[in-house]
């Protein structure tokens, strides 16, 4: 009898373990972002994306993020505080004489296996790629499909902007150098997996997780956000 309930009661002490981790699991607590740094797809070849120097593997998924509060103006219903947030920020075109009717929604087209999680905004080679946002230069990265990269995060830490594929950098750029909104970092090319015969930047914004890793984050799509700024 004794021995059936010591059995019993370890069961139990199993069962709540297993239960205990499919719960955080479901929370989301297990659940870290990764961010889609790179480039990919019919502009872009089959490569996968690239993932530098990650600690983790976890993906990132869009269900993490906060839902909506009520909201007064109807077409915020689908916008989350996070992307009032940028929309604040007033980001522009990053590459110079690029309209927002020139603009194509590819966020969610898949490359090579996977979502594409980034716009790519055609220009002739040696266009100058411009600063989306002020912010400072984190990251200047030679990625294998990226090419040459600049991740720069904004002010608050918040948000990482990513431009790949540049032909080259703006002379004198460097990690920890601020720029200003519409500063040319660098000039559009075709480096990494893009074709050459399609000069392009990819361009690709994430939400930083906790750590402000620059490889790491939550990718949010940028074409409404570049589509009701102004070009330059
Ligand atoms: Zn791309």
């Amino acid at each position: 009898m004794r021995a059936r309930l010591v059995t019993v009661f370890f069961a139990g002490f199993a069962l709540g373990l297993v239960f205990l981790a499919v719960l955080l699991r479901q929370t989301g607590m297990l659940r870290t972002s990764k961010a889609s740094a790179a480039p990919a797809a019919s502009l872009e070849s089959q490569e996968p994306r690239e993932q530098p120097q990650r600690p983790d593997t976890h993906r990132a998924s869009r269900s993490t993020r906060p839902l909506d509060p009520p909201a007064e103006v109807p077409h915020a219903a689908t916008e989350t505080p996070t992307d009032r947030r940028l929309a604040e920020r007033r980001l522009i075109i990053p590459v110079r004489g690029v309209q927002a009717e020139q603009l194509r929604e590819d966020f969610n087209e898949i490359r090579g296996g996977h979502r594409h999680e980034a716009i790519d905004i055609m220009a002739p080679r040696g266009t100058p790629v411009l600063a989306a946002d002020e912010g400072a230069v984190v990251k200047l990265f030679l990625s294998k499909p990226g090419g040459l990269t600049v991740y720069q995060f904004d002010g608050s830490q918040t948000y990482c902007y990513y431009y790949a594929h540049l032909d080259s950098y703006a002379p004198g750029l460097k990690e920890g150098a601020l720029l200003q909104k519409g500063d040319v970092l660098g000039y559009v090319g075709s480096t990494g997996n893009a074709s050459p015969n399609a000069p392009h930047l990819h361009f690709a914004i994430f939400q930083l997780g906790p750590e402000q890793h620059w490889w790491q984050g939550t990718p949010i799509d940028p074409y409404g956000f570049l589509a009701r700024s102004q070009g330059r």
